[in-house]
């Protein structure tokens, strides 16, 4: 049982020479479908390999070969947008999408341009504790990749690898309900959360298997309302799209570069044009690369290589029946089950390794200690050392042992930092450590007593000070401490000393 209320948040605003803009962004997310094998063909998707190792025939587009779709791509696109509460078309179908291109050997790409194989869905985009958009998806279709050319190698030459040729992408369109940078970031965030939750897609954006095409426009405050209440694009200013983002930073860059470029062109008296945009990070700039194409330049037509595809609704039932408990639903639930805030809650549950790490620690103990080991202590440590979960020399294990070992009141908070520093780099069990090496914290009243009287004794100036200045109680409170290596019970050690003070 989610829990949707929540606040939306305020559509980015820049003041212009003339007036408050507004921005409007729609996307196309290109998410590499997770699978060993390509859309049609039986070759390898392996990232890295030695170029043109990964190529069939059909890749390669030899005359005569055919396309053979791949069952489990189909599967892992209906898994996406049951993630992404989309409606599932039962019957969808594949189109050439026609143009010439030195890594594209067949000379079309082959999409799903008129009956994609997901339709209408909605992302919930979380913008802080409480407050979030919700942003409706129109569409995903299969689709191939194209191959990459590289420009790099040689003054002379240029070489190409098709080693990503035919290999299955999702194309996740976005309505343009999204309303600044962050936004788009952190949309693109979300769906790449979910996907890898799925396992649908691994999100590795820095080797391109999760973009962006990015589509921006400007408008006046009260223009998207008219829109929203109508659907009507009138009313929103003319779009540009730019590229092929693979950085979040510089998604938000160009978006917020973009939105002025074409603020100022309006306020100049001049005209956006329609057209396809480049970032350039290097310029923190967008610039033209070719005017919008339309559906017809394509020359799209249904792929005669390919029947329709139908799926069952059965086959459906039974993906939906295998998914997991999605980010939204998990991060509720550990607000109820844990007593978290909300925040700690998206931190713990940003990746489903980490949010199974936390529930191994948590089970049967402490559950907002639990967090905030897992939160503080460990990923603090963790990236420090520029480690992953899955590397942690500290495992669940371990850590919920330290913390039972706090939770029965054996070591207090500061030693279970330096047993934590043991366990990190000598492994071990954390109770066997405390017993061998006499960590247990001092709870026998009788020897904290000892202590508190002798440093008493011993400083006779001090204790008359305290008499007058309550807060120099702290002082003693320090000194038994240091005496004791830590191991006095904190409130133990607190309280005889105020009350042998007469505080
Ligand atoms: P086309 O068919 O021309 O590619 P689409 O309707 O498919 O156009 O839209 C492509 C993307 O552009 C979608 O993600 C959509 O949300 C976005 N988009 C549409 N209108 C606008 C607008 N006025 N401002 C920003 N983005 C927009
Ligand atoms: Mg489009």
């Amino acid at each position: 049982m989610l829990d949707l209320t929540y606040e939306s948040p305020k559509p980015k605003t820049i003041a212009g020479a003339t007036g408050d803009w507004e921005l409007v962004i729609g996307l196309e997310v290109h998410a590499q479908v997770a699978s060993q094998a390509k859309l049609f063909s039986g070759a390898s998707t392996t990232f890295g390999a030695e170029p043109n190792s990964n190529v069939s025939f059909v890749d390669a587009a030899m005359p005569g070969m055919l396309p053979v779709i791949n069952e489990f791509c189909v599967a892992q696109a209906v898994r996406t947008g049951l993630g992404l509460k989309a409606a599932i078309n039962l019957w969808s179908a594949f189109d050439r999408k026609n143009y010439f291109y030195p890594d594209l050997p067949q000379g079309y790409q082959i999409s799903q341009l008129y009956h994609p194989i997901v339709g209408e869905g909605e992302v919930l985009v979380d913008m802080g504790p409480g407050v979030a958009r919700m942003v409706r998806i129109e569409r995903i279709h299969l689709e191939q990749d194209a191959g990459k050319s590289i420009h790099d190698m040689d003054p002379h030459m240029s070489f190409v690898d098709l080693n990503r040729t035919g290999v299955a992408l999702m194309e996740i369109v976005s309505r343009p309900d999204i309303r600044g940078p962050e936004e788009a970031a952190a949309y693109v965030g979300k769906l790449r959360q979910i996907m890898r939750y799925l396992g649908t897609c691994d999100g590795n954006m820095q080797n391109g298997n999760l973009r962006a095409d990015v589509n921006v426009s400007v408008c006046r405050p009260g223009d998207y309302e008219k829109y929203q209440a109508t659907q009507d694009f009138s009313h929103l200013g003319t779009r540009c799209e730019i590229k092929n983002m693979n950085s979040m930073r510089f998604i938000q860059q160009a978006i917020e570069y973009e939105a002025r470029r074409q603020i100022a062109l309006i306020e100049d008296g001049k005209e956006v044009v329609q057209e396809t945009r480049l970032y350039d990070p290097d310029k923190g700039e967008t610039r033209s690369m070719r005017s919008k194409e339309e559906a017809h330049d394509y020359r799209y037509f249904p792929c005669p290589d390919l029947l329709p595809l139908e799926i069952e609704q059965g086959w459906v039932d039974d993906i939906a029946a295998s998914l997991p408990e999605l980010p939204d639903a998990k991060r509720e639930r550990f607000v109820t089950d844990y007593g978290m805030t909300e925040y700690d809650a998206s931190v713990l549950t940003a990746e489903v390794e980490s949010a199974a790490f936390f529930e191994e620690v948590a089970r049967g103990r402490d559950g907002k200690l639990a967090a905030n080991w897992v939160i503080n202590e460990l990923f603090g440590r963790l990236k420090k050392e520029d480690l992953s979960i899955a590397d942690s020399p500290v495992s669940a294990a371990q850590l919920g042992g330290i913390i039972e070992l706090i939770g029965k009141g054996d070591i207090s908070g500061k030693i279970a930092k330096d047993l934590f520093e043991i366990v990190w780099t000598e492994g071990g069990d954390p109770a066997a450590i405390v017993e061998e090496r006499g960590m247990k914290q001092v709870t026998d009243t009788g020897a904290i007593e000892a202590e508190v009287d002798r440093v008493i004794a011993e400083n006779p100036a001090q204790v008359e000070k305290a008499k007058s200045n309550p807060k120099l109680a702290g002082w003693f409170v320090g000194q038994v401490m240091k005496a004791t290596g830590g191991k006095a019970n904190p409130k133990a050690v607190n309280d005889l000393v105020a009350a042998k003070l007469g505080l």
